[in-house]
C-alpha cells in the first residue's frame, strides 16, 4: 500500500497550516507555490484567540508571539471624542488559552512553518510551481502545472488564494458582491500613541468625513482608509494622499515617513462548494471577506485545520469520505453565516453614511462594553470562539480537540 500523499496548492498562511496538519499525521505533502519565494506582502496581521487555540497543537504560537505583539484590548473611537467603547479580551480567560489578539503579519506564520518543513521528511516545498488546474480521478486527483508537468496524489487541497486557478478549473461559481469603496492601507513608524490618548493596538475609528482603522504591528502603525469612486488608485496611493490622511489623524509639521502603502478592492464571495471529489478548497480560494474584523485569514486557518485533519482521517483512520463532505459543507456554512455576516456588519456600522446611524452603532458598542454579560457574548463572537464551538463535535471527531 503506497504512503498517502496530498498536494497542497499555495504556501500562504492557509496552505502552510494545512500542510502542517497533514504532515503531523504522517501524510506525505507536496506544497506547490507559484511565487519564486515566500510572498511577504503586508496583509492580515490579526490572529484571534480561537485561531491561536487551534494552532497551539502545532507548536507555532510561542514563536508567533515572539515575532508579534499581544493586544489584550481593542477600542471603538470617535475621531473627535476619543474612546467610545473599549473591550478587554482578558475577560475571555475562562474560554480560551489565548485571551488576546496577536498582532503578527501573516507571512511570519508561513516563515515559522516553512522553517519546520525544511526539517520534516513529510513535506516537500516547491517554489515557482504554479498550478494551472486540478482534475478529479477515481480516488485521486491530479494537478497540471503551468509548466505542463502533472502530479497525482490522493487529494488536492487548494489554498491558492482569491483568484484560485483550481477553483476556476473545477468550474465552481464564486458568488457574492464587491464593495463600492476600495481600502487604502498606509504604514508609518511615527508613534501615534504619543498623540492619541489611550490608543489600543486595534482601533475602529468613526468619523463623519472619513472613518479609519488603526492597527499596531511591530515597529509600525498601520492605517486603513476608505477610498471612494471619485479618487483613482494612483491619487489614493500618492504622497499627497498619504500625508493628508495621516495628518487628519495626528497633525504634524514634519512629513510622515511612509513605510508601505497598498490599495485593494474588497469583496464578499463564497465558492459554490468547498469539496469536489478529491479536491478541497480552503481559505481565500473558498471565501473572500471584508478585512474589517480580521476574519478572512482566521477563517481560512480554521478551514485548514478542520479539513486538513478530515482528509488525514480519511487517508489514515478510515474515516468515511461522506464525513469529509459534511465537514466541508459545515465550513461553507460558517463562511456564510459567521465570517461573512460579522465582517459585513463591521463594515456597514463603521462606514454608516449618516450621523444618526453612526451614533447608533457607537451607542451599541458602548452598551456592549458596559454590560459584562453582553460584553462577554460579543467578545466570544468577534474572537471566533463561537465559530470554534459550532464545529466542536467535528473537530473532536477528527482528533483536533478532546471532548
Ligand atoms: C490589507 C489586508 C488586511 C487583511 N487583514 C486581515 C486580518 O487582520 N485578519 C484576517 O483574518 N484576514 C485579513 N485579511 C485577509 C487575509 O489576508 C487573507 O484572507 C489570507 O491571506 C488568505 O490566506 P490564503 O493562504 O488562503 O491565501 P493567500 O494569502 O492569498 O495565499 C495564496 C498563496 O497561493 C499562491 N498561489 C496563487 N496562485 C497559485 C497557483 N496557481 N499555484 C500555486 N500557488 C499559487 C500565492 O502566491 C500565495 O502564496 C486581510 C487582507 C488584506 C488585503
Amino acid at each position: 500500500m503506497p504512503e498517502p500523499h496530498v498536494i497542497v496548492a499555495g504556501a500562504g498562511p492557509v496552505g502552510c497550516v494545512a500542510s502542517a496538519v497533514l504532515a503531523a499525521r504522517g501524510i506525505r505533502v507536496t506544497l506547490l507555490e507559484a511565487a519564486p519565494e515566500l510572498p511577504k506582502e503586508l496583509r492580515a496581521s490579526t490572529f484571534h484567540p480561537a485561531t491561536l487555540d487551534l494552532l497551539e497543537k502545532y507548536g507555532v504560537v510561542a514563536a508567533m508571539i515572539s515575532r508579534g505583539l499581544i493586544a489584550p484590548r481593542f477600542a471603538y473611537r470617535d475621531r473627535r471624542k476619543g474612546v467610545v467603547a473599549e473591550f478587554d479580551l482578558t475577560t475571555l480567560a475562562d474560554s480560551t488559552n489565548h485571551p488576546f489578539r496577536l498582532q503578527c503579519e501573516q507571512y511570519k506564520l508561513c516563515e515559522i512553518l516553512l522553517e519546520g518543513f525544511n526539517k520534516s521528511p513529510n513535506v516537500m516545498v516547491r517554489f515557482g510551481a504554479e498550478v494551472a488546474a486540478a482534475i478529479n480521478q477515481r480516488d485521486q486527483a491530479t494537478v497540471r502545472l503551468a509548466s505542463g508537468d502533472t502530479l497525482t496524489a490522493d487529494f488536492v487541497l487548494a489554498a491558492d488564494g482569491a483568484a484560485s486557478a483550481v477553483r476556476k478549473s473545477l468550474g465552481l461559481g464564486f458568488e457574492g458582491m464587491t464593495y463600492e469603496d476600495r481600502y487604502l492601507v498606509v504604514s508609518t513608524s511615527v508613534e501615534l500613541a504619543d498623540h492619541l490618548h489611550n490608543l489600543a493596538y486595534v482601533n475602529y475609528i468613526s468619523d463623519p468625513n472619513e472613518w479609519l482603522v488603526l492597527l499596531r504591528t511591530v515597529g509600525f502603525w498601520r492605517a486603513l482608509f476608505p477610498v471612494g469612486e471619485q479618487e483613482s488608485d494612483s491619487q489614493a496611493l500618492s504622497d499627497e494622499s498619504a500625508q493628508r490622511r495621516l495628518n487628519g489623524v495626528v497633525p504634524r509639521t514634519a512629513p510622515y515617513d511612509i513605510a508601505h502603502r497598498t490599495i485593494y478592492r474588497v469583496h464578499q464571495r463564497v465558492a459554490d462548494r468547498f469539496c469536489v471529489g478529491r479536491v478541497v478548497l480552503l481559505g481565500d480560494a473558498a471565501h473572500i471577506n471584508n478585512p474589517l474584523g480580521g476574519m478572512g485569514m482566521n477563517g481560512g486557518i480554521h478551514d485548514a485545520i478542520m479539513l486538513g485533519a478530515s482528509v488525514a482521517a480519511v487517508l489514515r483512520d478510515g474515516l468515511d469520505e461522506t464525513r469529509l463532505h459534511h465537514h466541508a459543507a459545515l465550513r461553507r456554512t460558517l463562511a456564510i453565516n459567521y465570517v461573512k455576516r460579522h465582517t459585513h456588519e463591521n463594515a456597514t456600522s463603521l462606514a454608516a453614511a449618516d450621523g444618526a446611524s453612526r451614533a447608533r452603532a457607537l451607542d451599541l458598542m458602548a452598551a456592549r462594553a458596559a454590560d459584562p454579560e453582553m460584553c462577554h457574548a460579543y467578545l466570544r463572537q468577534v474572537s471566533m470562539l463561537d465559530a470554534l464551538q459550532m464545529m466542536r463535535n467535528e473537530l473532536v471527531e477528527v482528533g483536533e480537540l478532546v471532548r
